[in-house]
């Protein structure tokens, strides 16, 4: 059969990743076709993901900043909570960012199919679109970009709208009273923080021996203690082990060392992780190699083992990050086009927008640890930082790991309010090769919570003070 659509570059899949790649291919004056299944471009960051969970964040941090208000005089009362307008807040929120990216396709001549793409062979995919009209194209380079799905426990009733993902979390259908949160990762206790602070009574249970397993148990402590005194039940080293429907909830049934009390949950939302598209796409047609658990291989040109076929984002590993998805696309877009590079990102950050934020990046102490690596840890407690007092935020504190030979940075954790904003600043040292020293020389303005990053790197010379 004759193809339909030619093109130089086509992405497979229109998010962060896909879009990047897309966008940088056609900037380099690359023919690009960009395919989407979907009607709005974006993927699950812009969609499902990163963006509307910080919208959602940001109310309830508002709702949490009015109750502690009285602390400093200030009265606002009991918040009265309308479901609709924070759903059409977030709604608008993804709709300014996504029509954003349909602008920027346009302006940049990119042609975007709408449709499910699967491979035919090395050279054409078949696209079907939602008519069921079937599409053939023909490309020259290829950039599979099509991301991650929430993983679907078969213990669970999916077919019951009470048992939710994410996506379904973020749908904001209502606020149940008795929600329970099975999984403790950054996406759990993301959605655990939006509803607690709509209102809903939370229970946690995570398999792990601690909530945010990959973090520092340090940096973690402060978000589980203000976890626990805002009522919210985690239960650690528990799983579920059965879910029924029933009539008045979701029944579950626990095995571990901590069993929640109540059984009966209003809501379940299911967030034990995210499995990879890779398989679904009829790779092998085209010669791809997909691993069994549907993640494809690449190299540092982000080349498959089909050389002019690429694979970027969630799809290719962990750690499944929207900023780790679009400097892969970045870079594959590029060495389609024809330019020798590779990318060999030495640190990329991990952030829990959680209250308190959580934020890492490079090797943690505990790996440090485990690896058994000559390191200097260098810490600031943020009670001594006097914006974090004004703040009334003092839990937090950061710390840098370094290199006890060379002094040179090799990671860094940061707890506390705003952390993800902070650790860029530990994520460039590690890429530039700086030494404690450096950081602990440069000025940082005061009074900022930044300050706490050079108080945490003047650990060289042991003159740690405090910054009132
Ligand atoms: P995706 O965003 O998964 O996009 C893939 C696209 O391909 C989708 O649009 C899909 O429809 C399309 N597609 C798939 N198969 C086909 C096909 N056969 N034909 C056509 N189209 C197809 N990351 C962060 O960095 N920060 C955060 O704060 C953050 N928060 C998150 C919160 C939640 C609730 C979730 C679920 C994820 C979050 N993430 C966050 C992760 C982030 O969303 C992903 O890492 C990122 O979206 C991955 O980008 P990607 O381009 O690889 O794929």
């Amino acid at each position: 059969r004759a193809a339909d659509i030619e093109c130089a570059t086509v992405v497979l899949g229109a998010g962060p990743g896909g879009y990047t790649a897309a966008f940088r291919s056609a900037d380099l004056g690359v023919d690009t076709v960009l395919i989407e299944r979907y009607a709005n471009l974006g993927g699950v960051c812009l969609n499902v993901g990163c963006i509307p969970s910080k919208a959602l964040l940001h109310a309830a941090d508002v709702i949490d900043q009015a109750a502690h208000a009285s602390d400093y005089g200030v009265e606002f009362g009991a918040p009265k909570i309308n479901i609709d307008t924070l759903r059409s807040y977030k709604e608008k929120v993804v709709g300014q960012l996504t029509k954003g990216l349909t602008g920027m396709a346009r302006q940049r001549k990119v042609r975007v199919v709408q449709g499910t793409a699967k491979f035919l062979s090395a050279n054409e995919l078949e696209i079907v679109g939602d008519d069921g009209k079937a599409l053939v194209l023909r490309f020259a380079n290829c950039i599979i970009a099509a991301g991650s799905q929430p993983v679907k426990l078969p213990s669970f009733p999916w077919d019951d709208p009470r048992v939710m993902d994410s996506t379904d979390a973020l749908n904001l259908a209502d606020v149940p009273k008795k929600l329970l949160v099975v999984g403790g990762g950054i996406i759990g206790l993301e959605m655990a923080t939006v509803y607690r602070a709509l209102g809903s009574a939370v229970t946690v249970v995570e398999f792990m021996p601690q909530l945010m397993p990959g973090a520092d148990l340090d940096l973690v402590k402060p978000l589980a203690d203000r976890l626990k005194k805002q009522g919210v039940a985690v239960h650690l080293k528990t799983k579920v082990v059965e879910a029924e429907a029933q009539k008045t909830g979701i029944a579950c049934t626990f095995e571990g060392e901590s069993i929640p009390e109540g059984a009966l949950y209003d809501r379940v939302l299911v967030s034990v992780g995210r499995a990879p598209n890779g398989g679904k796409l009829d790779a092998g047609k085209a010669g791809v190699a997909v691993t069994e658990r549907g993640f494809i291989d690449v190299d540092r040109q982000m080349r498959t083992n089909v050389p002019h076929i690429f694979a970027i984002g969630d799809l290719v590993g962990q750690p499944m990050l929207a900023h780790k998805a679009t400097h892969e696309g970045k870079l594959a877009a590029e060495v389609a086009a024809g330019e020798k590079k590779e990318w060999v990102a030495r640190v990329i950050p991990s952030v829990a927008y959680t209250d308190p934020e959580i934020a890492w990046v490079g090797v943690t102490e505990t790996e440090a640890k485990a690896k058994g690596l000559k390191v200097g840890v260098g810490k600031f407690p943020w009670a001594a930082s006097g914006r974090a007092i004004g703040l009334s935020r003092t839990e937090g504190f950061t710390k840098l790991v370094f290199d006890e030979a060379t002094h040179r940075i090799i990671g860094g954790g940061i707890v506390g309010v705003h952390a993800g904003e902070l650790i860029a600043e530990i994520g460039l040292a590690i890429e530039m090769g700086c030494e404690v020293e450096d950081i602990g020389h440069t000025i940082h303005p005061h009074p900022t919570l930044s300050e706490s990053v050079g108080m945490a790197a003047e650990v060289f010379d042991g003159t740690i003070t405090d910054l009132y």
